[in-house]
């Protein structure tokens, strides 16, 4: 299996093109971006890193019966994955309040929600990401009903899946960000799971231990992205 061309650039990854029909590689930058592009360093060893801890979680949730693109690390920085027609929705699931919730509801950062909040995000930087109803993305054609429930069911299996491993490993799933597509008109999990698309905290002393830490200026990012990979990794 070879790479020919890049298909797709993204902020903090690349997406090529291989000789090997229906599967690409996707490779992780050492680009940290926030406030959609707007803050925008180098971090030396955050794609090595996300590349690892992504293929973990890939790995845990295709064991566990959630159809993810993921096939095999490939090397430091590049995972083997399937080739998938990406739905334009960022779906987050929320287990505590933080971010942009807070900011828009004027609630109080580390409230819980049990059953977790599942929100649906229109994948469109032009636009800053708009929130999305549930009728939002029927009506607008983003994805039907039936495919709506599957996704959902989807995030919220993720979310118990990734809630208890960490829990186990000291870390709380405050919030995430998931992205699907379709592979021959079946759902698939796809993008990546990471510190960039996740918040974690520290169970015992609450510490951030994801982009927050960039997003806030707060240091210590690599050594955080560290920790999370010792941990997911034991
Ligand atoms: N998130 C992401 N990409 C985005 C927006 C959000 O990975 O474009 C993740 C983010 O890291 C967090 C969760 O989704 O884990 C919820 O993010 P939120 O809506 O609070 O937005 P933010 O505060 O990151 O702007």
């Amino acid at each position: 299996m070879r790479k020919t061309k890049p298909l797709y650039e993204g902020k903090a990854k690349i997406l090529w093109e291989t000789d090997s029909p229906g599967r690409m590689v996707q490779e992780f930058k050492d680009d940290a971006t926030a406030f959609n592009g707007v803050k925008h360093e180098i971090i030396s060893g955050k794609g090595v890193l996300n590349n690892r801890i992504s293929s973990h979680f890939f790995t845990l949730l295709n064991e566990a019966g959630v159809t993810t693109h993921f096939v095999e690390k490939l090397s430091d920085s590049e995972m083997l994955v399937d080739r998938l027609e990406m739905l334009p929705i960022e779906v987050v699931v929320r287990n505590v309040a933080a971010g942009s919730m807070v900011k828009r509801l004027g609630i109080e950062a580390g409230r819980r929600f049990d059953p977790p909040i599942v929100e649906y995000y229109l994948k469109d930087d032009g636009l800053n990401d708009p929130i999305l109803s549930e009728e939002h993305v029927t009506a607008l054609g983003l994805a039907t009903h039936e495919l709506l429930a599957e996704i959902r069911t989807a995030a919220i299996k993720v979310n118990d899946i990734l809630t208890d491993f960490l829990d186990e490993r000291g870390i709380r799933l405050v919030d995430f960000k998931l992205e699907f597509g379709l592979k021959d008109g079946c759902l698939v999990l796809g993008d990546e799971i990471s510190p960039d698309t996740c918040r974690f905290h520290d169970k015992t002393s609450d510490r951030i231990m994801d982009k927050d830490r960039f997003r806030q200026d707060l240091g210590g990012f690599i050594e955080a992205y560290n920790e999370v990979l010792d941990r997911v990794s034991s």
